[in-house]
């Protein structure tokens, strides 16, 4: 049966122009409608190393290093209050409300450098989208998908919207990466949102924010920093854009801002100023952008594939950003994907089974994301603990990095045994630290 493309790609972000770049360099026919204007912003601004390894693999790496994005060498997380105190009988350390790892501590296969990027997003999706039409991808910008049709089982049907005009596309292959839009999740109703998790962030660039007031250290000023608030499960990002621009958003509970009934800008306000340090040097700077809020996130889908279709990056799953894991997700996922989408082109069978280990691997991933993200809100002092023992520190920043596709991985392991010890002994010394959003913690659950 003859189709239009091979593959048709729904989303021109980092996920989808991923795919279409793997896809186009096997030679296979691609077209990615993308509903908005390149360049456009975007929130996740701050990648981790693993995305070198895929940017190296579709030779965009390049490309990157050529755009002058900042270099991130780690990460930082800053408390209000010093926490000295709190040696436990299982681990014993001194801590001072600090944590910091540098990325180049621990070497990564396939990763050829001790630093990522922090990047602005509009410049960075432009780079991948444009790359992905280098390597061959038919991009359509301004072009909406509104449904995708499954009737027939020998194709694919993509409804698209340009302007006034709506036209249908066939292909033998679909592919989700409508990102948080979730295209085909809302169509087959599979999308469950997240029962603990209901994060809401208000964020915008500030202009000649003075970075080394809030770093630890003169080597930690380009890393991102996480100061948590003196508020429940509520912190802070701090990422540098350029040498003047940082990119600062609050993270909290959606009730919260529900609950304060007030407006943007005066619940930024108000949440910052409970951290005086980050208040002062924040009212130093000068606002360039608009407060930009971003809610209803957190969610994974109860299929990620099916016959003609699998669906990548956002589009399969959003876990809280405070890892920095998003761009990192629809980079990995894209690449793995597009591997069992070959096959399926070469075995000319396009059924569910044939993505069975696409589907393996994202769940397996994005689990193990989610898992250390929740054990990190429950008990955050433990994770400060973990990075400063020598015996844990490379497994943490292992996962910091973004090497995530594999079984039960140490840290995990022993941070959710600590963890669990901790919430059944009421007299344990970090009992009093416990968090307030609490999932069950089983390494089998997707
Ligand atoms: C508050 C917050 C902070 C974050 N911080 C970080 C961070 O520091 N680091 C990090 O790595 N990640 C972060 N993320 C996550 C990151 O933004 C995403 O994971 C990442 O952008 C996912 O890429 P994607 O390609 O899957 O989706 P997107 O980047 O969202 O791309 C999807 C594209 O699809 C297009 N589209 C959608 N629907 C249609 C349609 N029907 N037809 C045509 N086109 C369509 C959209 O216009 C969009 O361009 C953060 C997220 C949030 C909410």
């Amino acid at each position: 049966m003859k189709t239009d493309f091979d593959v048709i790609i729904v989303g021109g972000g980092p996920a989808g122009s991923t795919a279409a770049s793997y896809l186009a360099r096997e030679g296979l026919s691609v077209a990615v409608f993308e509903s908005e204007m390149f360049p456009r912003p975007h929130v996740g601004e701050s990648l981790v190393p693993a995305t070198t390894r895929v940017l190296i693999d579709i030779g965009a790496m390049d490309k990157i290093d050529a755009a002058g994005f900042p270099k991130k060498y780690g990460a930082s997380w800053t408390t209000p209050g010093k926490h000295s105190q709190l040696n436990s009988p299982a681990l014993s350390f001194d801590f001072d409300g600090h944590a910091a790892v540098q990325f180049g501590e621990r070497d990564q296969e396939g990763v050829d450098r001790p630093y990522t990027y922090h990047v602005d997003r509009s410049k960075f999706d432009l780079i991948l989208l444009k790359h992905a039409e280098s390597c061959g991808a038919n991009v359509f910008q301004g072009a909406r998908v509104l449904k995708v049709d499954f009737d027939d089982p020998s194709l694919v049907k993509a409804s698209v919207r340009f302007g006034p005009r709506t036209v249908d596309f066939s292909a033998r292959m679909f592919v989700d990466a409508s990102g948080r839009q979730t295209l085909l999740g809302r169509q087959r109703k599979v999308k469950v949102a997240d029962e603990v998790f209901d994060q809401y962030a208000i964020h915008a660039w500030f202009e000649d924010l003075d970075r080394t007031a809030l770093a630890a250290t003169p080597e930690e000023t380009e890393n991102i920093l996480i100061h948590f608030l003196p508020i429940s499960d509520t912190w802070v990002w701090q990422i540098p854009i350029t040498d003047r621009i940082t990119s600062i958003g609050v993270v909290t509970q959606k009730h919260q801002f529900a609950e304060a009934n007030t407006d943007r800008e005066k619940f930024f306000w108000k949440y910052v100023r409970t951290r005086p340090d980050l208040a002062e040097q924040l009212k130093k700077a000068k606002q360039v952008t608009e407060f930009r809020p971003e809610g209803d996130y957190s969610y994974s889908m109860k299929e990620v594939s099916g016959d003609r279709f699998v669906m990548i990056g956002d589009a399969a799953r959003f876990v809280d950003p405070i890892f920095s894991s998003g761009v990192s997700i629809a980079l990995s996922t894209a690449r793995l994907a597009a591997h069992d989408i070959v096959a399926a082109f070469k075995d000319d069978n396009f059924e569910k089974a044939q993505f069975a280990e696409y589907e393996r691997l994202q769940r397996l991933g994005t689990k193990n994301w989610y898992e250390f993200i929740s054990i990190y809100y429950r008990l955050n002092i433990l994770f400060g603990a973990f990075v400063q023992d020598p015996r844990y520190r490379l497994d943490v920043l292992q996962l910091l990095q973004g090497d995530m596709y594999e079984e039960n991985p140490k840290a995990l392991a022993a941070m959710r045994e600590v963890v669990t010890e901790v919430e059944n002994d009421p007299g344990h010394v970090w009992h009093p630290y416990l968090g307030n959003l609490r999932v069950a913690l089983d390494p089998v659950t997707a």
